[in-house]
């Protein structure tokens, strides 16, 4: 069994191969290749909360789960608030093969589900990209979707202006212009808006979006969590890693209840990376990606760290 410590990911793993084995699971899901399996999610008091996510790739090989959660007082131990840690396992023997830091994994796989969306479901003449959201998960996903369009200028809204630094330091390092700006300016100029919050209400209206417009609303991954208006799903185009957690954790849960969008007409993101749904209709198309995260992604990227690390000699093998 290896071991791929925390401290070895950031060596090894980076936004190109997250996006390519996100990339490959994604198509393995809608082809039914690959499942994920009901996630559990409990409360352990004190603000805590663990869960597991879990999933079977039977083609490519990957059984496993993440296992982590939210521990506020960690920010006192001096280490992150959210822990996760991937186990991995041999899907014919149930022998576990890895178990892998999750942490930066997390942030590059989500990153990498947006990414994929813009790649294929952006408008190509795509220039104003417009983040809706300024913590942990923003700068990673800033630094992924500018790979993927010509991105001339980024602008930014965030619910707490105090953190709108992080978006513009990230804008210098990728050699971009950054401006903050109100949603209602954010919405008539970007080309492509991500939302990456905590919110619990609506922030992008309907009125705010363009004709044209592709959203990556990464945010919303818990019942009751919403970052953009219910109506615009109904107008939009939608797409989403998983429908069942679409409909009940991701942003079109609440589209869905209202009875402004079918459950039938949201779309596996891994149909249209198989070609066989065509993605974009028209330049018009407002396009929408609901990522909700599937535990799926989280064994691509696990699993991809231990063949480079294994490559590296950055992992440690365990007789256990
Ligand atoms: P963070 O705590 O570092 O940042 C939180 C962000 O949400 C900040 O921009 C903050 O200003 C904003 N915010 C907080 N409360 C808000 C409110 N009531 N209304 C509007 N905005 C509010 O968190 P993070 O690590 O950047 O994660 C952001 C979100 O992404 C979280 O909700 C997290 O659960 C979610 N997430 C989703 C996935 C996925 O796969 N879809 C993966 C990781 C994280």
């Amino acid at each position: 069994m290896w071991i791929v410590p925390e401290s070895a990911i950031p060596g090894i793993v980076d936004a190109q191969s997250a996006f390519d084995a996100v990339e490959a699971t994604f198509a393995a899901m809608a082809r039914r290749d690959a499942y994920n399996f009901p996630v559990v999610r409990e409360a352990l008091g004190e603000g805590r909360q663990y869960g597991f996510k879990s999933g079977l790739d039977r083609v490519g090989g990957l059984l496993g789960v993440k296992s982590g959660g939210y521990f506020p007082g960690n920010a006192e131990r001096g280490i992150p608030n959210h822990q996760s840690t991937v186990f991995l396992f041999d899907p014919e023997s149930g022998k576990p093969t890895a178990m892998v830091g999750g942490n930066l994994l997390t942030a590059l796989r989500t990153a990498a589900a947006s990414a994929i969306s813009i790649a294929r479901l952006a408008r190509v003449d795509s220039k104003v990209l417009g983040m809706v959201g300024a913590g942990h998960q923003s700068a990673f996903q800033m630094r992924a979707a500018v790979r993927q369009r010509g991105f001339e200028k980024v602008i930014g809204w965030n619910l707490h202006p105090e953190m709108l630094s992080r978006l513009a330091e990230t804008a210098e390092e990728l050699g971009l212009p950054f401006e903050a700006v109100a949603l209602d300016q954010l919405g008539a100029e970007a080309d492509v808006i991500i939302t990456i919050t905590s919110s619990f209400d609506a922030i992008v209206k309907d009125a705010h979006v363009r004709p044209g417009t592709h959203l990556a609303c990464m945010g919303t991954d818990t019942k009751g969590k919403q970052e953009v208006e219910a109506a615009l799903l109904g107008r939009a185009s939608v797409f989403t890693d998983e429908v069942a957690q679409s409909v009940s954790i991701g942003e079109a849960q609440h589209a869905v209840a209202a009875g402004l969008l079918a459950e039938d007409a949201i779309v596996e993101i891994g149909a249209v990376i198989n070609g066989a749904h065509p993605g974009r209709a028209s330049a018009e198309d407002i396009t929408l990606f609901d990522g909700t995260g599937v535990g799926l992604q989280d064994l691509a990227v696990a699993s991809k760290a231990v063949e480079l690390a294994v490559a590296h000699g950055l992992a440690m093998e365990v007789d256990f």
